[in-house]
């Protein structure tokens, strides 16, 4: 008997479906852009059940006619690109053709539509692969029900939050659109209730319903160009500032994007201006020429890859230095002895025509010593960088900032003891919330779905072992704290050690990812990361002074 078979075609989208589909708001925010690429002026969702009993989403958009009806629900068809080149290209926000797929094979399906050049409407009800298209009363547009979502693939919907969470969850996918599409109208009830009613506005009025309108009265609008790269949008003044980053949006051509980096290169410039710990709020847009940004790197589209990241990032930290500069910068809350200087670099050419000058700690890494310690050079002073502690710092402050997962195939297995298990059974939503999907498989054994990228390659197995011993030790603790506590053993885990050889590039990479947290001085330990040695303390060495 045969035992390698090939799964059948409604198993195969189910996995691929996992990672496009991962909870209710990703649902809607695959119909939301479906609806925006339509060209659509208003735009309602419907939320049931925390969004597993329904999510619809009905637009004014320009419909799907019915001899095309049939196609929109077969993966990877499309009518947003023909060929690969037209990728380099891409205004709109979808391009896969795979999301109404993905959803009909984890959920029930049922589309609504009519174009304005057809007198009679088409109704798709898609479920259990199976699929009707037949005639049916229908407004101009398209409206996209799904309902009973994950009924088929339960493991799924155990690591969904409660019902509220996934609808504030689905609440702030659409107000993270509803940002950056100000002219479209927005509208989102929950479970009957209204939750969100936005008619078309300015971008400064849309700023209130994200953030609050208070928040919104103390934004600073921003404005910065190049050639072709234009940041603008608003951050906040230093009076106000919260805990954790949910105040910051990111915009890359009107797509919303997730990146630790921009994060940290927004705040940079605050240090000193806000007192440590308090992350800004900002909703910021990057416009650039569709040819330099690489978005076709993620399930999600979440994360993008800039031709020229460093220009990207100087430009960022360029335009927020320039809108902070008349609020006065306090020594006493900064990093004790680190002041940037706020001096510009040469212009580093974006692409063709396109030139940035960055405001940079222009370090510059020259080698390492056994093995060990990283150093470099910068305006008037050697640095000399623990590599470990240095690597430590960088990685926490990603986890903390939350990272995209990556799903190893097959997921890593984990044996444990029963009192492990217990452990572990009782954190999984801590872990979670720093990206480690874990799930129970049999007696004492559990699978690690999912991890944060900057995790993936470490042993699972010991990675998880340390994490057990710091929640053994860490249940007093109250749940930031346990996560900061979690995220650093984690980085501590995946850092380089000492001893470990690295290139000059990945030496570069360190220092810059370094400079640039926010408070490089220190490791999560409170060991220091770095010191450094001023060409006055140099010429007294010399006896030059
Ligand atoms: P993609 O958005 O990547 O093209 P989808 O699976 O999300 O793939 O949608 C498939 C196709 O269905 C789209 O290319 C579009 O032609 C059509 N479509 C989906 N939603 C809508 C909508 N709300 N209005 C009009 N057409 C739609
Ligand atoms: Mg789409």
């Amino acid at each position: 008997m045969s035992v390698i078979h090939v799964l059948p075609p409604q198993v195969a989208a189910s996995i691929a479906a996992g990672e496009v589909v991962e909870r209710p708001a990703s649902v809607v925010k695959e119909l939301v852009e479906n609806a925006l690429d339509a060209g659509a002026a208003a735009i309602s969702v419907e939320i049931a059940g925390g969004g597993l009993s329904l999510v619809r989403v009905s637009d004014n958009g320009c419909g799907i006619s019915r001899a095309d009806a049939p196609l929109a629900l077969e993966r990877f068809s499309t009518s947003k690109i023909h060929t690969l080149a037209d990728l380099s290209a891409i205004r709109t926000l979808g391009f896969r053709g795979e999301a109404l797929a993905a959803i009909a094979a984890v959920a029930r399906l049922t589309i609504l539509t009519r174009t304005a050049a057809e007198l009679e409407g088409t109704r798709v009800t898609a479920s259990d692969g199976q699929m009707t298209v037949e005639p049916a009363a229908s407004p101009a547009g398209c409206s996209v029900a799904v309902g009973d979502l994950f009924y088929n693939t339960p493991a799924r919907r155990k690591f969904l939050k409660s019902p509220l969470r996934e609808a504030d969850l689905c609440q702030e996918t659409v107000a993270r659109y509803a940002l950056a599409y100000p002219e479209v109208a927005f509208k989102l009830t929950v479970d009957g209730h209204e939750r969100l009613v936005a008619p078309p506005a300015t971008p400064l009025e849309r700023l209130g319903l994200a953030l609050g309108r208070e928040a919104a009265a103390e934004m600073l609008p921003i404005a910065w160009e190049a050639g072709e790269l234009r940041v603008h949008g608003y951050i906040s003044s230093p009076a106000i500032g919260r805990s954790r980053r949910d105040g910051q949006y990111f915009y890359l051509n009107c797509r919303p994007i997730r990146s630790g980096l921009l994060a940290v290169m927004l705040e940079r410039p605050y240090a000193g201006r806000l007192p440590l710990g308090r992350s800004p709020l900002a909703v910021l847009y990057l416009d650039l020429d569709p040819a330099l940004v690489d978005i076709n790197v993620h399930p999600r589209k979440a994360e993008v890859r800039f031709a020229q990241e460093r220009a990207v990032y100087q430009a960022l930290s360029q335009a927020v230095s320039a809108a902070l500069a008349p609020f006065p910068v306090q020594e006493t809350w900064g990093v004790p002895g680190w002041p940037f200087p706020e001096t510009p670099t040469a212009p580093v050419a974006l692409a063709e025509g396109i030139v940035a000058y960055g405001v940079a700690h222009k370090a510059e890494a020259m080698g390492q010593v056994r093995n060990t310690y990283i150093v470099a050079h910068a305006f008037d002073e050697l640095i000399v960088v623990d590599q470990h502690a240095a690597h430590e710092a960088v990685l926490t402050e990603r986890l903390l900032a939350g990272e995209e997962p990556v799903r190893p195939s097959p997921p890593a297995r984990l044996e444990l003891t029963p009192r492990e298990a217990e452990l572990l059974a009782g954190n999984v939503g801590t872990l979670a919330d720093l990206g480690l999907e874990v799930e129970p498989f049999g007696a004492n054994s559990f699978l690690l779905r999912a991890l944060p990228a900057s995790l993936a390659g470490q042993d699972a197995p010991a990675l998880l072992a340390d994490l057990l011993a710091e929640l053994a030790t860490g249940r007093d603790l109250d749940p930031d704290a346990l996560r900061e506590k979690l995220a650093s053993k984690a980085a501590c885990h995946a850092a380089a050690k000492a001893g470990d050889r690295l290139s000059l590039e990945q030496q570069q990479a360190l220092l810059d990812e370094l400079l640039a947290a926010w408070s490089p001085a220190t490791c999560p330990h409170g060991r220091p990361a770095l010191f450094r040695l001023t060409v006055e303390e140099i010429e007294r060495r010399f006896l030059r002074r």
